[in-house]
C-alpha cells in the first residue's frame, strides 16, 4: 500500500500498469484497445471543459454503445457526476432496464467505491479500466469493491491503454498544481 505523502502528488497517483489477469473477448467489431480509445475521447472532452480527465462507455455484447459519459462534477455541481455514473445511468434509461448483464463498462481510470457500487447494482459484466488510481481506486488498488459482497462480482481488467489514461490525468493536475 502506498503511503499517503507518496499517493498525494498525480505522479504517484496515477499508474499506467500494464494490462494483467484473464482478458475476455471483446464484443464483435471492437478491441479492449479500440474501445478505450472511445472512451479516452470522452476524456479528453472533459479536460477541455476543465473537468477531471475521465472518460467511460457502456457497450453490449452485439457491440452497440449504449451508454457513454464524461466527469461533469462541475458542471452540474454534483460530486456523483462521474464518468462511469453517469454513462450507466444512460445505458439503463437508452435499454429501458437498470440492469446491464449483457453489457461491459470501459473506464479510463480505476473506478471510486460509489462506482464501485453502481457498478455491482448495474450487474455488468465486465470492466475494463485504463489507469490505476493509487489513492481511490476501489477495483484493486485500495480494495475489491467489486466482488465485496456475495452473489456475481463482475470480472475486471485494468491497464488498457493506461500509458495515454494516466498521462491525461497527471497533465491536467500538474496543471492545476503549478
Ligand atoms: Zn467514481
Amino acid at each position: 500500500m502506498m503511503s499517503a505523502e507518496l499517493s498525494s502528488s498525480p505522479d504517484e497517483r496515477f499508474r499506467d500498469l500494464a494490462p494483467w489477469g484473464p482478458v475476455p473477448s471483446p464484443p464483435p467489431g471492437w478491441t479492449w484497445k479500440s474501445l478505450m480509445l472511445k472512451a479516452l475521447e470522452l476524456a479528453r472532452e472533459a479536460a477541455a471543459a476543465e473537468e477531471i480527465p475521465v472518460g467511460a462507455i457502456v457497450v453490449d455484447d452485439g457491440g452497440l454503445i449504449v451508454g457513454q459519459g464524461r466527469n461533469e462534477t462541475e458542471a452540474l455541481r454534483d460530486p456523483s457526476a462521474h464518468a462511469e455514473m453517469l454513462a450507466l445511468r444512460r445505458a439503463a434509461r437508452n435499454v429501458g432496464n437498470h440492469r446491464l448483464g449483457n453489457c461491459v463498462l470501459v473506464v479510463t481510470l480505476e473506478p471510486c467505491l460509489m462506482c464501485a457500487g453502481v457498478i455491482r447494482e448495474a450487474r455488468v459484466q465486465g470492466v475494463v479500466y485504463g489507469a490505476h488510481d493509487v489513492r481511490a481506486g476501489a477495483v484493486e488498488s485500495r480494495l475489491e469493491g467489486l466482488s465485496y459482497a456475495d452473489g456475481p462480482s463482475p470480472w475486471h481488467m485494468g491497464g488498457v491503454e493506461s500509458r495515454a489514461c494516466a498521462e491525461l490525468l497527471r497533465d491536467f493536475f500538474r496543471v492545476r498544481r503549478s
